[in-house]
């Protein structure tokens, strides 16, 4: 779709009410109105308790359908109002992406006994110990769910860590041990091997283990009718066993079938990598980009904008890149916390809503606001959501040539009529710049308007030049006039 935008709807901190599901659906009008064309939904499936976000995966088949860990619901609701929420976003041409978590699971149903060795944390290739005979909690047979969708029963050999040893009242990174087991070999390399993230390990060379997660992926891409999936923790996976997970459910549910997967790496060669080895045929979050903008929110002036694009996946892999500005994960007190800084959030939105290259999604928090607060940004959000669907076409020509005053221009298309746009940002003090939005604009009057310099207005030279103003750590963006 041209021009389409995600938007992950959750946040970390969201009530244990049940009525997230009821939630999203009452907001489907509301989302394809502002330009919305994506939703990427939490994991949907029971977790180890009610409260927890999905991450911490008991039972993917239980989509709050089972009375299981105490409750039937999940955080979010039951299948059913999940279901009527993903039905109502089809009605409005809004895509559903199930956040999806195949590296691990925890809450056991009971304790199995096997021999392992605990590793050293920061290097899993070193043991602490001899092998010897642990009691796990590994044992899965989803009592609640009696075999419905599937009746396969994990056991301690389908994992390849785990974190508790029950007998000796333990806690640690536990190697199993078994024929032919050992960490997969192409995770990441932090740690020595970061195979091993949380809970049980699940082990992704194991082939029943490989036919289950095959099963479910299919079952429930049908079931609720899912247009994708965004894969969690990927770079603690296998990824011959991502690489065939995508080929066997796009064989189910086509092509199309949308992939977004979690390499959560700011080194852009990582990510360069893992795309080779999948073939492209994946995107990846920008997580390169979303740390230059990390750090140009901290750094305000000193932060030097001349490279921001440089090593960046939207640079190099276009095609490839999901944008984003913050996430559940870098938003204050979790795990991978870095979140940018408020006077920068309408700049990072402006240059990933308005830029020619990536899929952008916008972070929940950002639009709905955190803990229940209202969000400084969602006016900001709607602005450029509009610029996006009616101006932002056509080429891109860049000007990050000045280590604090940066923009581009878009030239506009013929489908759009009086479509092209030029965006300006400041880190440091009131800047300007000449800019080519394209000679077809020659002689158009030009105007801002997020509200930065509304009465100020710009006339385009015979060549498409004109020069743009922007105050100190604001963003502008220009577009005709009527
Ligand atoms: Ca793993």
């Amino acid at each position: 779709m041209k021009n389409g935008v995600m938007m992950q709807f959750f946040e970390w901190n969201l009530p244990n009410d049940g009525n997230f599901w009821k939630q999203l659906k009452s907001e489907a009008k509301h989302l394809h109105e502002i330009g919305v064309s994506a939703i990427w939904i939490p994991p949907a499936y029971k977790a180890d308790e009610q409260q927890d976000e999905g991450y911490a995966t008991y039972d993917l088949f239980d989509l709050g359908e089972f009375n299981q860990k105490g409750t039937i619901r999940t955080k979010y609701g039951t299948k059913e109002e999940l279901r009527n929420a993903i039905d109502e976003l089809h009605k409005y041409e809004i895509s559903v992406y199930l956040d999806t978590v195949l590296n691990h699971k925890t809450g056991a149903d009971y304790t199995e006994k096997f021999l392992a060795q605990e590793v050293d944390p920061s290097n899993r290739n070193k043991p602490l110990e001899e092998p010897r005979e642990i009691q796990g909690w590994t044992g899965y047979n989803f009592p609640g769910r009696g075999g419905k969708y599937s009746d396969f029963i994990w056991h301690w050999y389908h994992f390849s860590g785990t974190e508790i040893d029950d007998s000796a009242r333990k806690m640690g990174i536990f190697r199993i041990i078994g024929e032919n087991k050992y960490w997969s070999e192409t995770v990441d390399s932090e740690n020595g091997n970061y195979d091993y993230l949380l809970g049980n390990d699940i082990d992704l060379k194991h082939p029943e283990v490989i036919a289950e997660l095959n099963h479910w992926g299919t079952w429930v891409a049908n079931e609720l009718n899912l247009d994708g999936v965004r894969l969690d923790a990927i770079k603690h996976m296998d990824s011959a066993f991502v690489k065939q997970f995508l080929e066997t459910v796009r064989k189910e549910r086509g092509e199309k079938y949308f992939v977004v997967g979690e390499y959560w790496k700011g080194d852009f060669e990582s990510l360069k990598k893992y795309l080779e080895v999948l073939e492209y045929k994946i995107d990846l979050f920008d997580v390169p980009l979303h740390y230059k903008m990390y750090h140009a929110s901290l750094e305000k002036e000193k932060f030097d904008f001349t490279k921001f694009l440089h090593d960046t996946l939207v640079t190099r892999f276009p095609e490839n890149a999901v944008t984003f500005v913050d996430n559940h994960d870098s938003q204050p007190g979790s795990s991978l916390e870095s979140q940018v800084e408020d006077w920068f959030k309408p700049s990072a939105y402006g240059l990933i809503l308005l830029a020619e290259k990536g899929y952008p999604c916008i972070f929940y928090g950002d639009y709905y606001g955190i803990k229940g607060n209202e969000s400084p940004h969602k006016a900001i959000l709607e602005t450029l959501l509009d610029i996006r669907r009616r101006y932002a076409y056509g080429i891109q020509n860049n000007y990050f040539d000045h280590p604090n005053t940066v923009g581009f221009t878009r030239t506009g298309d013929d489908e759009h009529p009086d479509s092209g746009l030029a965006l300006l940002i400041s880190n440091g003090e009131d800047g300007e710049k000449t800019m080519s939005v394209g000679e077809n604009h020659q002689g158009e009057t030009w105007h801002e308007i997020t509200g930065c310099i509304p009465e100020e207005k710009v006339t385009i030279d015979e060549k498409g030049h004109a020069t743009f103003l922007v105050k100190s750590c604001r963003l502008t963006v220009w577009i005709k006039k009527d």
